[in-house]
């Protein structure tokens, strides 16, 4: 079924750990050439047992400078882009409105939107020239949130916004760009057992574990196979512009 990803060229960004690197293991599975990013200087040990062509590339993404030099790291190294995967994120601390400053707003946003939106840009030309040489469709599946459709918990308002952001840039992303045979689609997790939870009580994870109707938070391994359904032109190549969410019926848009 997806056999079409084989020897595809796929970039994932903040892939060094959890659902990232969950993503890249499973399309290194399936035969692509992954490259795998993320803020750490060394690659992560498990990369050494994926199949195929994996490639380790440091990145600050929260800087416009960074999301280049990754582009043109991964061009450099496999020849061009068929499928970006928009992964880094994270909450970059709790603040209700009143402690917003400069500071914080600038991080969550440049960690959340900045490398998102520089990263595609860079990578636009490459996935055109994709589409244009192969005759299927180039993909880009970004990571957003749950918290984007309902507004996060306190203290976490920022993030939330900026993954509503995020959502809605694809939307119009996918009007300036359908005529290039580009797909933009968001994955949105729900509550996955990643590094992104450290640090909550006993008692914060039972609370948000009973308001899952599965009772449990999800697994990376859970929400991996649903970028490679994303990325497969043959098995959605006719789908842009949408959100998939996957999240154990926690919440039902
Ligand atoms: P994680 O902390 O395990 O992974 C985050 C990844 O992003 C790591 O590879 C890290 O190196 C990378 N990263 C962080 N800052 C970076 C930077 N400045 N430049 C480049 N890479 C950077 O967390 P995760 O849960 O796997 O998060 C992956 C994505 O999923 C994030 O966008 C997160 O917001 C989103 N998400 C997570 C959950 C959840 O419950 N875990 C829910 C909804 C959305």
């Amino acid at each position: 079924m997806f056999s079409d990803l084989t020897n595809k060229r796929v970039l994932i960004t903040g892939s060094t750990a959890g659902i990232g690197l969950a993503t890249a293991a499973l399309f290194a599975q399936h035969g692509a050439k992954v490259g795998i990013n993320g803020m750490r200087s060394e690659p992560p040990a498990e990369i050494a047992t994926f199949p195929g062509e994996c490639e380790f590339f440091s990145a600050d993404l929260s800087r416009s400078a960074g999301c280049e030099a990754l582009v043109e790291a991964f061009v450099a190294r496999f020849g061009g882009i068929d499928i970006l995967i928009n992964n880094a994120g994270g909450l970059g601390g709790r603040n209700g409105l009143e402690a917003i400053d400069d500071e914080f707003f600038d991080r969550v946003m440049d960690l959340n939107c900045r490398s998102a939106l520089m990263v595609t840009k860079f990578a636009i030309p490459h996935l055109r020239t994709s589409a244009r040489e192969s005759g299927a469709t180039a993909s880009v599946i970004s990571t957003g949130s749950i918290a984007a459709r309902e507004g996060g918990g306190i203290g976490a308002g920022l993030y939330a916004s900026a993954k509503a952001w995020l959502h809605n840039i694809h939307r119009n992303w996918v009007k300036e760009f359908t005529q290039d045979n580009i797909r933009f689609n968001i994955v949105s997790p729900g509550s996955i057992d990643t590094a992104f939870h450290h640090g909550k009580s006993e008692e914060v994870l039972g609370k948000m574990c009973a308001s899952i109707p599965m009772g449990r938070f999800g697994r990376s391994e859970e929400v991996a196979p649903t970028y490679l359904f994303l990325a497969s032109h043959n098995c959605s190549g006719y789908i842009t512009g949408q959100v998939i969410d996957v999240n154990g019926g926690q919440i039902a848009p």
